[in-house]
C-alpha cells in the first residue's frame, strides 16, 4: 500500500492511514512518501545551499522544523512517543542545518532530499508502535537499489526486499520509505520526483504481492481531466498497456514508470482514495476488455516540428537523418507523422530546440509550432474493431487537427491541438466516448 504526500499531510491524515493499513491481517508492506509540501522545501533548502546562502536555508529549515514541532501533540498520546520523536526530528533538522556548513554539491542535494520520506516514516511507525501494532520501519536505502544507467536494478531488489522480509518474520506491518534509494555506488539517490508510485511497483512485483495499491486523494483513474471537463468518471478496470499510455500522456495521478515492474510481475495495481476508501477506485491488470474506449488524456507543453523536403521523394535514409539530429541532442521524440514529401514530430523538452532546428535545416524546410497538446484516447482499438477511430475523429469534427497518430500500439489514438482547443476538444470527447 502506498500513501502519497497528502495522504500523509497531517497528523490527522496519519492516523488514517494507520486505520486503513491496519484493516487486513495480512502482512502488509507500505509505501510512504513525504508530507506534502516538504521534499519542495527540501528542494528549495538546497537551492539555497548551491548559491551558498545560508540564511535562506537555514530560513526554510527552522520553519521546516517548527512545522513538525507542531504535529508530535496531535499525533501522539503518550508522553514516551512523543518525546522520542521529538528528539527524533530535533536531529533530524540539526543534520539538515549541518549542511549549511559544508560545501554543497548534488551528493549532498540528494542526502537532503531523502529527508522527507525518512521523517515521515518514523513518525507513523512511531505513531503504530504506541497503538501497540506490531510494526517495523526497513529502511528503503537497504534494498532499493539502481544500476549504472540509474534505472531500477530489480533483481536487487527482490533478493534483498526478500531477505529483509525472511530476515523480520512475524510483523504485520512492514513500513518503508517511497522516492530513495542507493545509486551504483551505494550514494543516497532518489527515483525522481514522484518516485513514490515507483518505489510501491518495484517492491510490489518484487515480493509477488498480492496486489500493489496506490492510495491519493482521487477515486481512480478518471475517463478525461476532472481539472478541465465536467462529468468525468472513474475507470473500473484498464489492461496494463492502457495505463501506462494514459499516465505517459497526462493522467496525474500516476507516474508513468511505475507500470512496468508490475506488469512484468503480474501484480494488479489498485489506484483507490485515502478520502473516500470505500469507493471502488480503478484496478489495472493484464485483462484486456474488448471492444471499450476507457480514457482520454491531455498532455500540455508540445511542440511540433515540420521537416519538408522534396528531396524525401523516394530516397531512403532521410527519417534517420531527422531522427539521428534529435538522438545527437537527448530529445525525446512523442509523436510522429510522415508523409512522402515530410515528417511532422512532437517533443516537450525544449532545451536544445535551436540546435535540433539548425541542424534540420540541412535536409528541408522546418516550422515550428509551440503550445500544442497531444490528446490520446485509449481503449481496445484493435483493427478488427471497427469505426474507432472514425468516432475519435467525429468528435473533433470542429476542431483543427495538427496531427493523427493511429497505429502505433492497439490501444491509442492521438491528436495533436493547439492549447486553446484543448479544452474543448477534451470535452468534445467525453460527449462523444462516454455518454
Ligand atoms: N516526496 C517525493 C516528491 O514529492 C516523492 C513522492 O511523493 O512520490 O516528489
Ligand atoms: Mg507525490
Amino acid at each position: 500500500m502506498k500513501f502519497g504526500g497528502t495522504s500523509v499531510g497531517t497528523p490527522q491524515r496519519m492516523k488514517e492511514v494507520c486505520e486503513l493499513i491496519t484493516r487486513s491481517s495480512e502482512p502488509t508492506f507500505v509505501v510512504l512518501s513525504a508530507m506534502s509540501g516538504t521534499t519542495n522545501s527540501l528542494v528549495e533548502i538546497s537551492d539555497y545551499l548551491y548559491k551558498k546562502n545560508t540564511e535562506g536555508a537555514s530560513n526554510i529549515i527552522n520553519k521546516l522544523e517548527q512545522k513538525y514541532m507542531k504535529h508530535l501533540d496531535e499525533l501522539y498520546t503518550t508522553s514516551e512517543w512523543k518525546e522520542k520523536t521529538e528528539k527524533f526530528i530535533r536531529d533530524e533538522f540539526n543534520y539538515l542545518r549541518s549542511f549549511t556548513k559544508i560545501l554543497f554539491t548534488s551528493f549532498e542535494e540528494k542526502v537532503i532530499l531523502a529527508q522527507g520520506e525518512i521523517i515521515s516514516t518514523n513518525m507513523v511507525t512511531n505513531y503504530l508502535l504506541e497503538c501497540g501494532v506490531k510494526t517495523i520501519l526497513l529502511s528503503a536505502l537497504d534494498f532499493v537499489r539502481t544500476d549504472k544507467n540509474a534505472e531500477p536494478d530489480f533483481n536487487y531488489i527482490r533478493e534483498h526486499a526478500t531477505k529483509q522480509l525472511n530476515d523480520n518474520p512475524d510483523y504485520q506491518i512492514y513500513i518503508t520509505q517511497g522516492f530513495i534509494c542507493r545509486n551504483a555506488y551505494g550514494e543516497i539517490d532518489n527515483l525522481l520526483r514522484g518516485g513514490s508510485d515507483y518505489t510501491a511497483c518495484l517492491i510490489g512485483a518484487a515480493l509477488q504481492s498480492e496486489e500493489i495499491q496506490i492510495w491519493t486523494d482521487i477515486d481512480g483513474m478518471h475517463n478525461n481531466d476532472p481539472r478541465v471537463v465536467e462529468n468525468t468518471m472513474p475507470v473500473p478496470q484498464l489492461y496494463f498497456e492502457e495505463a501506462a499510455e494514459l499516465a505517459y500522456f497526462g493522467a496525474k495521478i500516476l507516474h508513468p514508470t511505475c507500470i512496468q515492474p508490475a506488469k512484468f510481475a503480474g501484480v494488479p495495481v489498485r489506484l483507490l482514495n485515502t478520502m473516500d476508501p470505500s469507493a471502488p477506485g480503478t484496478i489495472i491488470n493484464n485483462e484486456m476488455q474488448h471492444g471499450t474506449i476507457k480514457a482520454v488524456a491531455a498532455k500540455d507543453g508540445i511542440t511540433c516540428i515540420q521537416i519538408q523536403s522534396s528531396r524525401m521523394l523516394l530516397a531512403h535514409g532521410f527519417l534517420r537523418k531527422v531522427f539521428e539530429i534529435f538522438e545527437t541532442y537527448k530529445t525525446s521524440i512523442d509523436m510522429v507523422c510522415t508523409s512522402e514529401v515530410g515528417v511532422s514530430v512532437t517533443i516537450d523538452n525544449r532545451s536544445h530546440l535551436a540546435d535540433i532546428i539548425n541542424e534540420l535545416k540541412q535536409y528541408g524546410t522546418v516550422s515550428v509550432e509551440d503550445n500544442m497538446v497531444i490528446i490520446c484516447v485509449v481503449g481496445d482499438l484493435d483493427t478488427e474493431n471497427v469505426g474507432f477511430e472514425t468516432r475519435a475523429c467525429n468528435a473533433l469534427k470542429e476542431i483543427p487537427v495538427r496531427m493523427i497518430s493511429y497505429g502505433g500500439s492497439n490501444h491509442n489514438i492521438s491528436f495533436v491541438v493547439r492549447n486553446e482547443d484543448k479544452t474543448r476538444t477534451l470535452q468534445a470527447l467525453s460527449n462523444t466516448l462516454f455518454i
